[in-house]
């Protein structure tokens, strides 16, 4: 079968592989009739994450067809479209119990490496590295799916993919996001980055109850896009003197929860910025926090730092001082996909939320090196990338 594979910084390929078969009882295979690439994915792309192995088959936002199944999988059929959330949970451990399923105790076979750098493991994830269990990904043609009793969602024949792909990443992820900010009717929400993660957690902080919410990018047209709802008031972060734009939108106070959807690879011009690049090129720091400096410098006393953003590593200069002074609250991590993917697929039905609005790019999976160039770039107005195998 066709796949993307990773083969090293900058560079990947579509590379003819074996398919994947049942391998446990609880599994399945899926034909993949949908895939996206995820701000993630460039973690991978850029070299930032460790542990990835030329061959390794990336993706990990992905939908299709049930073609085959364990003897323990009931509640799915052959045949049957699925959305399967990009992290792998066995749904019996002390976290799936509380669906906390993104940190599930049982499904990465790797935890050892990852105890040795975090103290505990967080759940293994598709297409995300050996540090994260080695599981090969779904921009393929098919794709094994471990715990499919409990991850895939089956989707009604009457919803297109289009409208439900993002429920295995990005709009739980967004709606996350704004979940954690523990939103009081009338709050002004910043949110950092305006890529999908970004424009999910902007539209969830407005269902929420948000009065306000400020989009902060570098992007034009990712911040004309925010903007086009007239509760969002849109500031390049290169152009505005950010702390002083953000209390005079605020009557001096600071937003009361901040959303940093951007993570390790923030850019910028500002000191904290070139500081970061410099450090980061010469391999003295793995991860570049100036969104993270910025949102506790702005945020008002008392208020939420919510971080849906990904960082892989150590972080340098965190004014942690502000941070207590101020006593903000952090809430963070990979997100609990399984919660919210019920949830989110009754808006999506209800028509409080179209998803699709994201799409720029529409591709054979074959198009994947150059795709995955253009969304690096952000170039050709690119924000979000479906394949079809
Ligand atoms: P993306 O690359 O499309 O978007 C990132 C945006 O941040 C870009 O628009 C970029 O211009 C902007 N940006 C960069 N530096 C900035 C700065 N200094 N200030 C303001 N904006 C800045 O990616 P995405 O798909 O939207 O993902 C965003 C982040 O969320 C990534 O770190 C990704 O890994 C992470 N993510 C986390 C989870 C999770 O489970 N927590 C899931 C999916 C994605
Ligand atoms: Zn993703």
């Amino acid at each position: 079968m066709k796949a993307v594979t990773w083969q090293g910084r900058h560079h990947v390929e579509v590379s003819n592989v074996d398919a994947p078969t049942v391998v446990n009882d609880r599994d399945i295979v899926v034909e993949v009739t949908s895939t996206a690439i995820c701000g993630s994915d460039l973690h991978l792309y850029d070299g930032f994450i460790p542990t990835m192995q030329k061959g390794d088959i990336l993706g990990h936002e992905f939908m299709g067809r049930v073609v085959e199944k364990g003897k323990e999988v009931h509640h799915l059929q052959i045949g049957d479209r699925v959305v399967v959330p990009f992290n792998i949970a066995c749904g019996k451990c002390y976290y799936c119990e509380q669906k906390l399923t993104s940190i599930c105790d049982n499904s990465n076979p790797n935890a050892a490496m990852a105890e040795k750098l975090y103290g505990q493991s967080g759940a293994g994830l598709f297409g995300y590295s050996h540090l994260y269990g080695g599981y090969s990904g779904g921009q393929a043609e098919y794709v094994r799916v471990p715990f499919a009793d409990v991850g895939p969602l089956k989707i009604p024949d009457d919803m297109e993919d289009e409208q439900v792909l993002f429920l295995s990443d990005v709009l739980p992820t967004g709606y996350m996001a704004a979940e954690n900010c523990q939103i009081r009717e009338g709050d002004i929400v910043a949110v950092w980055g305006c890529g999908p993660v970004g424009q999910f957690a902007i539209k969830s902080a407005l269902l929420l109850g948000a009065r306000q919410v400020i989009a902060i990018d570098r992007i034009p047209f990712r911040l004309e896009l925010a903007a086009k709802d007239e509760r969002v008031i849109a500031l390049h972060s290169d152009k505005v003197e950010l702390q002083e734009a953000l209390r005079e939108l605020t009557g001096g106070r600071g937003p009361d929860a901040c959303i940093d959807a951007v993570g390790m690879e923030a850019h910028g011009t500002s000191l904290g910025a070139l500081y970061d690049q410099a450090k980061t090129a010469a391999y003295l720091a793995t991860d570049r926090p100036q969104v993270l400096r910025e949102a506790i410098l702005a945020c008002r006393k008392g208020g939420t730092l919510s971080i849906p953003g990904v960082y892989g590593g150590f972080v340098d200069k965190l004014p942690m001082g502000a941070a207590f002074a101020k006593g903000l609250t952090f809430r963070m991590g990979q997100t609990h996909v399984h919660r919210y993917m019920g949830r989110l697929l009754e808006l999506i039905r209800e028509g409080k939320i179209d998803p699709r609005f994201i799409i720029t790019h529409r591709a054979p999976l074959e198009k994947a090196p150059e795709l995955y160039e253009t969304f690096r770039t952000k170039a050709d107005h690119c924000l979000k990338v479906v394949m079809h195998p």
